[in-house]
């Protein structure tokens, strides 16, 4: 185990614990460890008789690190990953274990997995879902106080083909965007890419709290938010705290983090205290897409049990804390080829300029044609509280590229049949594009979407979520512009005439999407609807883009979703939003009536006592000062009381209300969300003017200060 670790020799640690190239090479045969490869590499499926001796390494080696159990691992469309454990015990012979793993039970589990939402596709009596071994991402072994155990990434599908998870529709996106930018790339004269991969690198953001504290907080321990809490005197506004120097505590487990994480091959990188207090934020290196998203679900699993360990609990939520910035993930996103060429890269010369144009134009449409697709991507529950306020990016997405790449692109669409001013311009396959500063001007952090030198950063995706959802939508959406792309330039009779067009009616066609100003501003708000932009403030009007025409043809066209799949998605997100929402308001009920009720009457018992005690001592003293603080007490319970009252009246009328799950999810955001906003107005008020001794559970004060 990790603890106690004092030196670290990280190349021996990275990796320790995974099934990874060197070890396959070591243990395969070669013509199995070529096999196994190519599918790897270029997605070939796999040779039945290549499992059986591949399942057989793989017990070796897991066993021989001390492995009891396998389990296959998948992503039902809840978020979170699961899991269930066998053993490699096969059977017993005279008392002696005997162990098996056959290449049949590498390649295919079925876990009893009826309760995961299938959003209709599969009616809870009928056949099961199965999960299909994924070996394009390692397999690797988790220790933990339960033992040793070989995940083996999976995706879960069900006995009539729809995928159930996550993982599917991403690798499928994959697919989709490779074809079609390896189409492009040979345009461009390129003959040896084999593949090209969505790269990404997740920042995760999250807090760390100080676990006592934690538990006495229902709402955090229910909801991952705190559904109550003033402000304390002070917040994040002196900044002290961003890339501050790490506490002690928080400092020991961060090298745990990076241990545990750095042993499994997930290769963590950068860690540092972020803008609000007790936020943190941990950043990998990017990889493919379908490993950076397993390795991001991994990563959110060890915080939690690191965090245990250290008498910490990590929140992930999106805005644990009112007042102050929320996390988020920013999702790093670019594509490369299987040799390593990042097509996002601007390249030095005219001829690789002309291909980063075109794949940068092909960005742009995606996003202005899909912005509701992208934005429905990152929408959650605990995001609503999020997009728009401290610090995070507004709820309209638009993209950031910087004056000068803005510039040279207006350039371009000004240029052509310019013929006097021709010179001035940039002529796409002649001229070179001028040196391209990372991060141009400035450091942009208010754009939901910026291009960053040679990625982008999608910046709205929820610091909770799984980041496959964002990149599916990323990679289908950029798969079917250049697939456009593609059919006219395979036309073309003039190849760099048809490249200097589609750029030029690109950036005519979708600047309204290129913002580089303020993000937060109003003025923006305002701008934007002018330029008709869409501001969708909450998940439940983000989620009907699922299953828009558009969605459909989009998804059906290219594999990634069929119509069933994205209509059970649909319903699963509406499904989760009113769980979560009649979760938070059953917790704040709760709260009010067992928590703080009985914590402001006695206040106003000891207060009254005290007029009537000092009355006694000095008959005609003044009392003005407690008079008015109990009257203030009484008369914020009495409100707090009603509101409540009121609460528990919209709950049991959303609940009772039995017609089309989007209006009912509709009523939970504008009836018990909204009444959620007036009780926490009147708790709050109170914990302001009641001894602190006896409010019923911790203050943001020592929640956000006292780690
Ligand atoms: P910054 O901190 O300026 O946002 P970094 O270079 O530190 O940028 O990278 C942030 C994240 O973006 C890291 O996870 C990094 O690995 C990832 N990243 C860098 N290049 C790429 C790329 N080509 N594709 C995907 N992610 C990338
Ligand atoms: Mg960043």
């Amino acid at each position: 185990m990790a603890n106690g670790v004092s030196k670290t020799n990280l190349k021996e640690v990275f990796g320790e614990n995974v099934f990874n190239d060197e070890v396959m090479r070591e243990r395969l045969p070669k013509n199995v460890y070529k096999a196994l490869r190519k599918t790897m590499d270029e997605g070939l499926p796999l040779d039945p008789s290549v499992a059986d001796v591949v399942a057989n390494a793989m017990k070796d080696w897991a066993i021989e690190k001390g492995a009891t159990h396998y389990t296959h691992w998948f992503q039902p469309m809840t978020g979170i990953t699961a899991e269930k454990h066998e053993s490699f015990l096969n059977t017993v012979t005279e008392g002696k274990a005997i162990t098996e793993f056959s290449g049949k039970s590498l390649i295919k589990g079925e876990p009893d997995a009826s309760s995961f939402p299938s959003g209709g596709i599969r009616a809870t009596f009928e056949a099961r879902g199965y999960t299909v071994w994924d070996s394009t991402s390692y397999a690797f072994l988790k220790e933990d106080d339960g033992g040793i155990t070989l995940y083996i990434p999976t995706a879960f599908c069900a006995y009539t083909g729809e995928a159930l998870d996550k993982k599917t529709p991403l690798l499928r996106s994959m697919e989709a965007v490779s074809e079609q930018a390896l189409r492009v790339l040979r345009l461009f004269g390129n003959k040896t890419a084999k593949r090209v991969f969505a790269t990404v690198g997740a920042e995760q953001e999250y807090f760390l709290i100080d676990k006592d504290l934690y538990l006495k907080r229902k709402d955090l321990v229910f909801t991952g938010r705190t559904l109550f809490g003033a402000k304390p005197p002070k917040g994040q506004e002196l900044e002290d705290h961003y890339f501050g120097s790490l506490k002690e505590r928080v400092a020991a487990f961060m090298k745990e983090i990076d241990i545990e994480l750095w042993k499994m091959g997930i290769p963590v990188k950068t860690k540092h205290n972020e803008v609000a207090p007790a936020q943190h934020e941990i950043a990998p290196i990017f990889e493919n897409a379908n490993i950076a998203t397993d390795h991001n679900q991994v990563i959110m699993d060890t915080l939690k049990r690191v965090a245990n360990r250290h008498n910490l609990a990590c929140l992930l939520h999106e805005k644990p804390f009112a007042g102050v910035n929320g996390s988020g993930k920013h999702d790093n996103w670019s594509l490369a080829t299987n040799d390593g060429q990042n097509l996002f890269d601007p390249g030095k010369t005219p001829h690789e300029n002309a291909q980063f144009l075109i794949f940068l134009s092909a960005v742009i449409k995606a996003v202005d044609e899909y912005a509701e697709l992208l934005r429905a991507s990152a929408a959650n529950t605990g995001n609503d509280h999020r997009l728009g306020a401290n610090e995070a990016p507004p709820a309209i997405v638009s993209m950031f590229l910087g004056d000068q790449l803005t510039g040279i692109l207006e350039n371009i669409e000004n240029g052509n049949g310019n013929e006097k001013r021709e010179r001035e311009y940039l002529r796409i396959g002649v001229n070179t594009l001028p040196p391209l500063p990372k991060d141009a001007t400035d450091r942009n952090r208010t754009s939901p979407f910026a291009f960053t030198g040679n990625k982008f950063e999608f910046r709205m995706v929820p610091s909770s979520a799984s980041v496959a959802n964002p990149n599916v939508v990323l990679n289908t959406a950029v798969a079917e512009v250049l697939k456009e792309f593609a059919d006219r330039l395979e036309k073309a009779d003039d190849f760099d005439a048809e490249v200097n067009e589609i750029v030029r009616e690109t950036i005519k066609n979708h600047k309204r999407i290129i913002f580089n100003g303020d993000g937060y501003s109003e003025d923006w708000v305002k701008e934007a609807e002018k330029r008709g932009l869409k501001n969708i403030k909450n998940t439940v009007d983000a989620i009907p883009a699922w299953i828009s025409d558009k969605s459909i043809n989009l998804f059906t066209k290219h594999g990634v979703f069929t119509e069933v799949e994205l209509r059970a998605r649909y319903e699963i997100k509406l499904e989760e939003y009113i769980k979560h929402i009649n979760i938070e308001a059953r917790t704040m009920v709760d709260m009010v009536k067992k928590q703080i009720v009985p914590a402001v009457i006695r206040e106003i018992t000891d207060v009254s006592k005290s007029i009537n005690e000092i009355r006694l001592a000095i008959p005609n003293v003044d009392v003005e000062a407690q008079l008015e603080l109990l009257n203030d007490l009484q008369v914020n319970l009495n409100s707090l009381r009603k509101e409540t009252l009121e609460l528990e009246k919209e709950l049991e009328n959303a609940h009772s209300f039995n017609g089309d799950i989007y209006e009912k999810a509709a009523m939970f955001r504008d009836k018990v969300a909204e009444k959620m906003k007036q009780v926490r107005i009147y708790g709050d008020k109170l914990e302001t003017i009641v001894d602190e001794n006896k409010w019923p559970f911790p203050s943001y004060e020592k929640l956000l200060f006292y780690v």
